[in-house]
């Protein structure tokens, strides 16, 4: 055997099992199709929200959290430690943040009141009744944090190949279009692309593609925005405060009077840019949610104005000057956050299956690998 371990998809997923099984001191190859990673692992929030986990995917998080940091350490990838604000404007949401708070405890959640939340946000957002503050919630900038774990891997002695599309798989064996690799094990980590490999695995799990729109604007008035922002609606999508009791009443009032914002499956959050990015000090604003087998290839401008308005509301700016916009698409399960499973012997299948991975998979990859 050429390798102990090969992985196909240089995705936050296959980084973050090549990155474990490396210190293990495995022979491990990387197998990358694209020139450099360009999925779902580079276009999304860098927001690690480990907090708003629950279960099994809130104790990865917490691992997936030390691994963030010891990268930020050796690999010295930036990884800021500001934690997550949500926003609350609404009496519902204010009483989920503290159901959630009281079930937590204050190592994990601070309430605020709004000269508090003020103070941490930087900027005031109209109609603010509080917040939450979730102190152990980290951001990375993801376009730059991925490439580095990528060379910082290659430097520990992965042989991390871009350019390389693998064909197909067999126990011990993987076809690319570069010749064939020979490992004991293989992981499979190319996120919705897992029925492209296995489609059984995937029906049978359940796993269909959810689409993203993201934007990228100027902040407005320079404004420095030191943590994650989450608001109401981010409430109903991370189990830990979905599962609140008051949860239910939150989504009945969202539903009363901004069902266009539920029909969309918006998760009104942002991120600011790092100092390091190219694009440093934008805000990185989103995101709606589509559910598709096969991805549509159009874009609702309807979306982008509805979601531009709520982030005007938010931010109580009267324009954003909107720089980039992209789609992102990760792997999406009623049936659970991940798929992990052997479709042939010494041939594993991962996904992550809800949009956590970059919160979870430095976790979720040292329970895969022994
Ligand atoms: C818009 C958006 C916002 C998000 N925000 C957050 C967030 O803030 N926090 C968070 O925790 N999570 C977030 N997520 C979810 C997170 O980004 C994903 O869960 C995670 O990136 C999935 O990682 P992955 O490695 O499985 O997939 P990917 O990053 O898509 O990587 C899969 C890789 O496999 C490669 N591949 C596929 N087929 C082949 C083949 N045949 N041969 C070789 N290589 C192949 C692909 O080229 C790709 O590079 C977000 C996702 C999106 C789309």
């Amino acid at each position: 055997m050429d390798f102990d371990l090969a992985i196909v998809g240089a995705g936050i997923v296959g980084l973050a099992h090549a990155w474990h099984a490396s210190r293990a001191g495995l022979r491990v190859v990387v197998l990358e199709r694209d020139g450099y990673a360009v999925g779902a692992s580079i276009r999304n929030f860098g927001h690690i929200c480990t907090t708003a986990q629950d279960d099994i995917a809130l104790e990865y998080a917490l691992r997936a959290r030390q691994e963030w940091l010891t990268l930020a350490r050796e690999a010295g990838i930036p990884v800021r430690a500001e934690g997550t604000v949500v926003v609350a404007r609404r009496a519902e949401e204010l009483a989920v943040l503290e159901q959630f708070a009281a079930a937590r405890g204050a190592d994990q959640v601070t309430m605020l009141d709004p000269a508090g939340a003020s103070d941490r946000l930087g900027f005031t957002p109209p109609g603010l009744l509080g917040a939450a503050h979730l102190p152990l919630d980290l951001r990375v900038d993801s376009p730059t944090a991925v490439p580095a774990l990528a060379a910082h891997l290659a430097a520990l002695g992965v042989d991390v190949r871009f350019g390389v599309n693998v064909t197909g798989v067999e126990s011990g064996l993987v076809h690319t279009t570069r010749g064939e690799v020979r490992a004991e094990r293989v992981i499979v980590a190319v996120g919705h692309d897992v029925d492209r490999f296995f489609p059984d695995l995937a029906a049978e799990h359940g796993v269909t593609r959810c689409r993203l729109r993201m934007l990228e604007a100027d902040a407005p008035r320079g404004v420095d925005v030191a943590p994650g922002v989450l608001t109401g609606l981010s409430l109903l999508r991370y189990d830990g405060f979905a599962r609140t009791a008051a949860a239910a009443e939150l989504r009945a009032a969202i539903a009363a009077d901004a069902p266009e914002l539920v029909a969309r499956g918006v998760n009104l959050m942002f991120t600011q840019r790092l100092p390091h990015s190219e694009a440093a000090g934008r805000l990185v604003l989103g995101d709606t949610h589509h559910y598709e087998d096969t991805e549509s290839p159009f874009e609702d401008e309807e979306s982008d104005q509805l979601l531009l308005e709520e982030f005007r509301r938010l931010l109580g700016a009267d324009e954003l000057r909107v720089r980039r916009r992209w789609r992102g698409v990760y792997a999406s399960s009623p049936q659970g956050p991940y798929l992990v499973a052997d479709p042939l012997p010494g041939v594993t299948a991962v996904s992550v299956t809800s949009g956590i991975g970059m919160t979870t998979a430095l976790g979720l990859a040292a329970s895969v690998l022994p």
